[in-house]
């Protein structure tokens, strides 16, 4: 058994070799290639593209009746980007009509659908009971949100989505599913939330197979619902 000034000394060695430098350090041992340097200095993350930025509408197909003013864009059709977008990140301002009007499902509908079929919703959700998993920052009929951080209707609000899409096999069988991670206002909502297939109103969800990237599609359902600040990145 060693003896106490024994101990000492292997602790005293150990903690000057620590000071020195001397200790092993672990190493992954995996060779990482560099992150890529992305300026986060200016609102909009230098390798985000800009899908409404205040002017125009130019990014998107199918614009009809929007107004747009102030830097806002205000709903006026159903809209789809030009640009089509696989796995992305995307942030999105919005905000429900400051007038409130309608109920339930009819308060500042909206909503934003990846790859043309995986809704997010927006709806006025302040003080405004419809069915959980259809409510504002729900996966629409598939998952409630975690909680509910809605903003006063005319409040600015926002979204930011991490959507990891699906993948298909060659046969067109599921390989993996669609996940959405969605922060509502800065608060987490949906946590790497599953999809079960497309969001529709009528039929349950279910996959069909379709390309590696398609449109994000703004919806309009007949509310005056405003976007601002729209940037998708590439994943
Ligand atoms: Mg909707």
């Amino acid at each position: 058994m060693m003896r106490q000034s024994s101990l000492w000394i292997v602790a005293a060695v150990t903690l000057v070799a620590g000071a020195w430098g001397m200790t092993d350090e672990w190493k992954s041992g995996v060779d990482w290639t560099e992150p890529r340097l992305v300026d986060t200095s200016t609102p909009v993350p230098s390798d985000a593209k800009v899908l409404f930025g205040g002017d125009n509408m130019d990014a998107w197909n199918g614009v009809q009746d929007w107004v747009i003013e102030n830097g806002y864009a205000q709903i006026g059709s159903s809209v789809s980007s030009q640009d089509k977008f696989g796995d992305c990140q995307l942030h999105a301002e919005f905000a429900t009509p400051e007038k409130v009007e309608g109920e339930g499902q009819g308060r500042g509908n909206s909503g934003i659908y990846f790859m043309g079929r995986y809704e997010v919703q927006i709806l006025d959700s302040w003080e405004n009971k419809t069915y959980f998993d259809g409510q504002c920052a729900s996966i629409y009929k598939q998952r409630p949100p975690l909680v509910n951080a809605c903003r006063k209707p005319g409040d600015w609000q926002t979204y930011d989505i991490i959507f990891k899409a699906p993948r298909f096999r060659a046969d067109g069988s599921l390989k993996s599913p669609a996940y959405f991670t969605v922060l509502h206002n800065g608060v987490l909502v949906q946590d790497h939330t599953e999809l079960r297939g497309a969001t529709d109103y009528e039929t349950p969800p279910k996959y069909t197979p379709h390309d590696g990237k398609d449109s994000l599609m703004l919806q309009f359902h007949g509310n005056p619902t405003r976007y601002r600040n729209i940037w998708v990145r590439d994943l």
